[in-house]
């Protein structure tokens, strides 16, 4: 089943084509990476996909549903996640209180977050916590997080949302190499259960080729290249891309 379709999208900024023309698809379950240097088109193509940008040519389209220039809050509650480059979570709150904002949020409820959220969802926060791996440390202040745990825990603050599709825009940055194997084999593993569809942005390429099911390649703003791991690496028009820009690992 696909989760996500992109037809055509294309987004300029003054005379800069920052996307052209990019089609590609996110099944239920698949673990889609988009990659390419700094300034391909990714995060331009994350932001047509989650709202926050209106595609100036093509279409969006969730679970059969056009979603083209639907707002974002919109899309949220359609169903789709994103995880951000800047962790946001709230750094005095508790990390389970955290969850449970989410939860809350997710669930529609008007709510006092300095009253309400402590009681509520508290068991199903520590549910999700325990699939992120942080269910010990349910009762830290954010703020005390290690660098790691808090993109853990903004993972389960994306899953309060049950979403279908999740948007991840370099969700391992500023992360050491462990850290992130560690969160895209979570990704992935979690993915898998819920049939999630996840898109995300990785400059290491390790990464990406461990826990890929698919990928895309951006340059410039035109896709030059999709297919499996084994295929995308092994594509002279890739692998141009990459030795050019003097590097095996992406741009930054
Ligand atoms: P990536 O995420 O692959 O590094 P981006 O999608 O951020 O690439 O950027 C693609 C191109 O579009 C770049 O040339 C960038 O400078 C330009 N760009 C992105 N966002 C804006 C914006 N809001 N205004 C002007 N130019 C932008
Ligand atoms: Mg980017």
């Amino acid at each position: 089943m696909t989760a996500l379709e992109v037809s055509g999208i294309s987004k300029s900024f003054g005379g800069v084509h920052a996307v052209r023309d990019v089609s590609f698809s996110v099944a239920a379950g698949e673990m889609l990476a988009m990659i390419g240097p700094n300034g391909a088109g990714k995060s331009t193509c994350f932001n047509m996909a989650g709202g926050q940008l209106r595609p100036d040519r093509g279409r969006v389209v969730l679970g059969g549903r056009d979603i083209t220039g639907t707002p974002p809050r919109a899309i949220w509650r359609l169903g789709v996640g994103r995880t951000f480059q800047i962790a946001a979570t709230f750094a005095s709150m508790s990390v389970a209180e955290n969850v449970q904002m989410a939860l809350i949020s997710h669930a529609g409820r008007v709510f006092d977050p300095f009253g309400r959220a402590r009681r509520f969802a508290r068991d199903e926060a520590l549910e999700l916590l325990a699939q992120v791996g942080l269910r010990e440390q349910a009762d830290r202040a954010c703020g005390e997080l290690a660098y790691g745990d808090v993109k853990r825990l903004e993972l389960a603050m994306a899953l309060a949302n049950q979403p279908r599709l999740l948007l991840m825009d370099e969700p391992t940055a500023g992360m050491a190499p462990r850290e992130r194997i560690a969160l895209m084999a979570l990704t992935a593993s979690i993915a898998r259960a819920r049939r999630l569809a996840v898109l995300f942005t990785e400059h290491d390429m390790d990464v990406v080729f461990a826990h890929a099911d698919r990928i895309v390649v951006l340059d410039r703003g035109a896709l030059i290249a999709e297919g499996g791991p084994a295929e995308v690496r092994a594509d002279v028009k890739v692998r141009a891309v990459y030795l050019g820009a003097g590097t095996t690992s992406g741009g930054h």
